[in-house]
């Protein structure tokens, strides 16, 4: 297979006649990679450069291994447009260029799913449900679910009222063979719902694409290790984009429950609003009542946790105000909820002796269910059980709503040890790959920091990077984050030509982002700087107040210049801001952290990237602040082993954003001076491609 793999991407290979087609020896070398990690069910870690063509790199191993072992591949992406590209681009086109036959198909997060037997409750029950003008929209869905191809939320030419919608749509533990199996009444009359077509897909399915997020929250649904897989017994998996994972992982593997989820899940047995519910559907009189003391309950609870969080950040030296804040200790305050949930539960389980209809027996069992799921996060935040989480209190204004919802997040403190375990530790092959994994930016050579690997991974949990501050310049910073010691590490460099492509400037006069005079320098650099290209520029900030302040400054001289500025966060969705600078050649983009990564301007639109600040991490998020203590008690040096790193990281990433063909060409621009003067400068100067540097 090996020796296919590398074929195919050779001058004489199968894709060489297929126009555009450019023979990058990066490319093949990855590809053959990836096959060999795959046949001896090894762990790799790949950084392929921008115009690599990671995508059919791993695609064309995974489907030849795939298809010739009656495997699956798991092909995980972060971004929803990385996903379309696999679905709608790369897999058709390797469909009539491989000469094997294979299956694909994506899955989607269970909620984007219509539930028919969902919607025929809420129809039948919609005068007890629902207000008029949302009964006019559940007619509306019910219009659209006799047409819709996929039944998904993406096919709606409309998106339906979030709320409605969520009465409708498939739910975890809803689903079983009592309510709509082929056996039960429902199925006599309706066909096979959406989301068992899309399940049926995937266990018959080679390859299954999917984003990060489904792929943790399905790992945490397993609680077994599978022989022979990951998430299916007889599976291997492919992360792209995988520079994410660390941070979705722990999103994931952890828990939370917002104020807004709380109210949700006991307004459908009754919303004292709307005077609608499963209570009122079945003429539960005598139970109302204690479902509004709950919500009452949980008004207080989540008031009075706020109150205590004020507290507790007042009495913190430097700490001002909050939108994620640390609990340190358990019990912060008490737990009011938990007598009014119990007999909420206790009222379900006696309902339940007296209903004898299926559905109301699954719509009361799923409420009790949801009901117990929260009592025990309630508790398990309150508690602190999980020793080596951190636990923390987020707080968020969402629309117009002057008051804020308040969610409560645990998550594990170090991420390593849960994934060298569940997924490097798997019996199976794991391939990470992304554009940026390494602290230093791969050249047009080949490196292999290869190891020899360990069949099966190692559930060693040795890091090498926790004795000493040497800052790992290679993979193994990632591998060391992520529990995948045991994998081989290779980078393969990207096939520009960035000493023709880029010319970069580091600004030495700038002052120190610290001093009084920077966004004064600032604004007058910016502008000296997209003059010189007329716009296309992308300005990065990591601070939002900066932002705005430097943008409502330099709006008249854009004005002047005719220049359109599109500042991220002042309205426009991110995907229409993208689209209005890709149309638009004569403008500036303002943007943050989601315009330092996975954003894609192949072209004349974007030839002009100025980095404002080098991009290190706040050290006051709590999952941060967590990372940091754990160093720290390891002996480590927390700036040396996590914020630098993570800093370099993210600066690639930045510059990544300039040079996405083989004809783009543009300037990078550094205006923060420390670039220069402070020891660490020289990471992020080791981090750039070679390319023409001028220092003024
Ligand atoms: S299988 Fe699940 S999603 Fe499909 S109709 Fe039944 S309950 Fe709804």
């Amino acid at each position: 297979m090996v020796r296919d793999v590398r074929t195919f991407f050779s001058p004489e290979g199968s894709l060489a006649r297929f126009k555009n087609f450019e023979y990058r020896p990066q490319q093949q070398q990855m590809a053959e990679a990836v096959a060999e990690a795959l046949l001896t069910k090894n762990k790799l870690i790949v950084e392929g450069g921008t115009g690599v063509g990671k995508s059919l790199a791993y695609l064309v191993p995974a489907i030849l291994y795939a298809t010739e072992h009656k495997k699956k591949a798991i092909i995980c992406t972060h971004t929803i447009n990385l996903q379309e590209q696999l679905i709608q681009k790369d897999l058709p086109l390797l469909k009539k260029i491989l000469d094997t036959d294979f299956t694909y198909t994506m899955l989607k997060g269970r909620s984007n799913y219509l539930c028919t037997y969902r919607l025929h409750r809420a129809l039948r029950n919609a005068k007890y449900l629902f207000t008029d003008t949302e009964q006019a929209e559940l007619e509306r869905i019910k219009e659209w679910s006799e047409k819709t191809k996929d039944g998904t939320l993406s096919d709606f030419a409309v998106e339906p009222d979030p709320k409605v919608w969520s009465e409708v749509c498939s739910e975890r533990g809803l689903c079983s063979p009592k309510v709509c199996g082929h056996k039960s009444d429902f199925a006599q009359d309706h066909p096979l719902c959406f989301f068992q077509k899309a399940r049926n897909r995937i266990f018959t399915a080679d390859l299954l694409v999917l984003n990060h997020t489904l792929f943790f929250i399905n790992l945490g649904l397993v609680f077994n290790k599978l022989p022979d897989g990951v998430l299916m017994n007889n599976d291997f998996v492919i992360f792209d984009e995988a520079h994410t994972l660390e941070n979705v992982a722990s999103k994931h593997i952890g828990f939370s429950l917002s104020s807004g989820q709380y109210r949700y899940a006991l307004n459908r047995l009754y919303n004292p609003r709307t005077q609608k519910g499963v209570f009122t559907s079945l003429l539960r009189p005598n139970e109302i009542p204690h479902i509004a003391d709950a919500l009452e309950a949980g008004e207080e609870f989540f008031s009075v946790l706020e109150e205590a969080c004020d507290k507790a950040c007042q009495a913190t030296p430097q700490k001002l105000s909050w939108s994620d804040f640390r609990v340190r200790r358990p019990n912060l305050i008490g737990n009011n909820v938990a007598s009014h949930l119990a007999r909420i539960r206790d009222d379900i389980a006696e309902i339940l002796k007296t209903v004898d209809d299926e559905e109301s027996t699954s719509d009361l069992e799923y409420c009790s269910k949801r009901i117990t799921e929260i009592q025990s996060v309630i508790g398990d935040f309150l508690d602190q059980s999980a020793l080596d989480h951190v636990y923390w209190v987020e707080k968020n204004f969402v629309g117009r709503n002057p008051n804020p919802q308040l969610s409560l997040h645990a998550a594990p403190m170090d991420i390593a040890q849960y994934l060298r375990e569940r997924l490097f530790g798997a019996n199976t092959s794991v391939v990470l790959t992304s554009a940026t994994l390494s602290m230093s930016a791969g050249t047009t050579a080949l490196t292999d920091q290869a190891k020899a690997p360990q069949k099966g991974g190692s559930s060693s949990s040795k890091r090498r990077l926790s004795s000493n501050n040497r800052l790992p310049m290679g993979l193994e910073y990632v591998s060391n984050r992520l529990g995948g010691e045991s994998s081989r590490l290779l980078q393969v460099g990207s096939p520009f030509d960035f000493e023709r492509q880029v010319q970069l400037y580091l600004v030495n006069k700038m002052p120190d982002p610290r001093e009084d005079e920077y966004q004064e320098k600032l604004v007058e650099y910016i502008k000296f700087f997209v003059k010189q290209t007329h716009g296309k520029a992308f300005v990065l900030f990591t601070n939002n107040q900066l932002m705005r302040k430097v943008a409502e400054e330099l709006e008249p001289f854009f004005e002047e210049l005719d220049l359109e500025l599109y500042v991220q966060g002042m309205g426009l969705p991110r995907s229409a801001m993208l689209d209005k600078f890709r149309k638009n050649t004569d403008s500036v983009l303002f943007g943050l952290d989601s315009f330092w990564q996975g954003v894609d301007v192949p072209g004349n639109s974007l030839s002009n990237v100025i980095i404002t600040r080098l991009p290190f991490v706040a050290p006051d998020h709590p999952l941060t602040e967590a990372r940091l203590e754990l160093i720290r008690l390891r002996g480590g040096n927390p700036f040396m082993e996590y914020t630098l790193p993570e800093a370099v990281l993210k600066f690639r990433q930045g510059i990544g954003r300039l040079i996405r063909t083989q004809s783009d060409h543009g300037i990078v621009v550094v205006l923060d001076s420390r670039i220069l003067s402070k020891f660490y400068g020289s990471r992020f100067l080791e981090a750039m491609p070679k390319c023409a540097v001028e220092i003024i």
